[in-house]
């Protein structure tokens, strides 16, 4: 039977008004694998008073940063509980491997963990600004966060928003993308079972235009959380101008990964493959411009090509896949047209660039690992994120124009560099204007570290105490240790 997917309002699970729903496809197999509610524009009213009136009650909000941790730790355990099963929705649902799918999980419990741990951690400070002068700098939440969620990372990107938002003391109401709400409801469903008290965490599934839109524009939210396209992260900036709410936007980028002649090169391949091909390329940090040195340029392209060719693509919950499904018809047929594209703007296809039909997989949404070279920057399979298993590789001459190449984007999220000698690797890197950046690595990070982009990739960090910080509020109290007068107007 297909799964009814309710919301979750006040602690209770409840139909939507509007009896229409959405078909949730497994986009392996094209099936239906659940129905979800769609919210209307006035039951996301009504949950965004619900949210406010629970902040305001102090139920969560007073609680000691010891309560909110224990119960932080509580849904960190049962998250760590029901791994096997998160793993499993989030492959139905979104396409990527089951090794993709756990390493998420794992990574969700640990965000939870994570966050009660810094609670436990003072972020105060308190100084004599003069003899007769304490003062005290204290950190307090916010009241009612937004947060609204793609597709991509369907599970995580809701928790990376959800621990740090409930750490401060917010109330929450999380949007998870339309197609995508499967670990969503599940992670709903373990808080359900935790002692976060009723109506702090509120869940309404629904369209972006409906739902986080109404979130955007209320007067009654204070901080919108966004993950998503640089597209709508726009349109949210300007629907949040009404009551100034704060906005935190993780937008999308088209990262450079630069090669030099001098670099480890069965390291750079492997990793300029995990950079793109992982996720089937629906990251926002994916290296998706692989820039080469010339003295390297057809050696690289030649191992990289035959490896990216050997990825094994298949359904996620195949032991032997490596690379799954795009994640929906729409998506799929948009990476198809870029690819399209790329043929048409003259880049070179040298491998890959059609959808896969074979060995059963042909009510599924699979692209071959695609590699165009001999690509120019006004190319817009350059210039456009993807956000597909499509990567370009570009040469560069020196260390001067391959920072050019890098940074000619309007983009700043990520970026990476490879070569033996780390004094050019370092200096290279300060120069990329990205805000996640590695040397000799691709994707690896931690929770510690702050994530998000320069330019438009986005505004503030999600992770590390920076993500604590999106929302919270900072206040300054400054106590007289001597009151009396002081006589300014006589
Ligand atoms: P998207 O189309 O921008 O949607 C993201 C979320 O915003 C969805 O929940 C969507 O709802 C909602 N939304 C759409 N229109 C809205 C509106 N007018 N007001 C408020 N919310 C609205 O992005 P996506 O296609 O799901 O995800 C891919 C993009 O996310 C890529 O650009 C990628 O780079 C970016 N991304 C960035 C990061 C990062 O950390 N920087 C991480 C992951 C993904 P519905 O789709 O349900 O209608
Ligand atoms: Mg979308």
């Amino acid at each position: 039977m297909t799964k009814e997917l309710k919301q979750y309002i006040n602690g209770q699970w409840v139909e939507s008004s509007d009896p229409k729903k959405l078909n949730i496809i497994n986009p392996a197999t094209q099936e239906v694998i659940a129905r979800a509610a769609k919210a209307t524009k006035e039951e996301t009213e009504e949950t965004i008073k619900i949210a406010k009136r629970t902040f305001e009650s102090g139920v969560w909000s007073d609680r000691s940063p010891q309560e909110r941790a224990a119960v932080l730790v509580q849904i960190a355990d049962k998250l760590q509980e029901n791994i096997d099963e998160l793993t499993e929705l989030e492959v139905q649902n979104n396409g990527k491997t089951r090794r993709e799918a756990r390493s998420d999980a794992e990574e969700a419990a640990n965000t939870f963990r994570y966050y009660a741990g810094l609670l436990n951690i003072p972020n105060d400070q308190a100084y004599e600004a003069s003899e007769d002068m304490q003062t005290l700098i204290v950190k307090e939440p916010i009241g009612v966060a937004g947060l609204i969620v793609p597709w991509n990372f369907p599970l995580l990107m809701s928790v990376w928003k959800i621990a740090p938002a409930l750490a401060a003391g917010n109330s929450i109401l999380l949007k998870p993308a339309e197609i995508t709400p499967m670990t969503a409801v599940k992670v709903f469903e373990l808080i359900d079972e935790s002692d976060l008290p009723k109506g702090v965490a509120n869940l309404l599934m629904g369209s972006g235009s409906v739902v986080g839109q109404t979130i955007a524009e209320s007067d009654d939210v204070d901080v919108v959380s966004f993950t998503g396209s640089t597209g709508v992260g726009r349109h949210i900036m300007q629907a949040a101008t009404g009551n100034m709410k704060k906005v935190s936007l993780e937008l999308g980028g088209k990262s450079p990964n630069i090669i030099f002649d001098d670099a480890d090169l069965e390291t750079a391949v492997d990793y300029s493959l995990f950079g793109i091909f992982m996720g089937s390329g629906q990251v926002c940090s994916s290296g998706s411009r692989i820039l080469v040195q010339e003295g390297i340029y057809d050696e690289f392209v030649e191992k990289y090509v035959e490896k990216a060719k050997g990825i094994r693509v298949g359904p996620g919950n195949d032991k032997q896949s490596q690379m799954g499904a795009i994640v929906s018809e729409k998506h799929f047929e948009s990476i198809l047209e870029y690819i399209r594209i790329g043929k048409e703007e003259g880049a070179n296809l040298a491998q890959g660039g059609n959808r896969i039909k074979k060995d059963g997989l042909e009510k599924g949404f699979f692209i071959e690992p695609t590699v165009f070279t001999h690509v120019t920057s006004d190319m817009r399979i350059v210039r456009e994120e993807i956000f597909g298993p499509v990567v370009t590789i570009q040469k560069f001459k020196n260390e001067e124009e391959a920072i050019k190449i890098a940074n000619d984007t309007v983009f700043g999220l990520a970026g990476a560099v490879f070569s033996t000698d780390q004094n050019k690797a370092l200096r290279v890197i300060k120069k990329v204007r990205a805000g996640i950046t590695w040397v000799n690595a691709y994707h690896l990070t931690n929770i510690q570290a702050p994530w998000g982009g320069y330019k438009q990739s986005g505004i503030g960090r999600s992770l590390g105490t920076y993500g604590l910080g999106e929302y919270q509020e900072t206040k300054q109290i400054n106590i007289n240790l001597s009151p009396k007068p002081i006589h300014w107007f006589e």
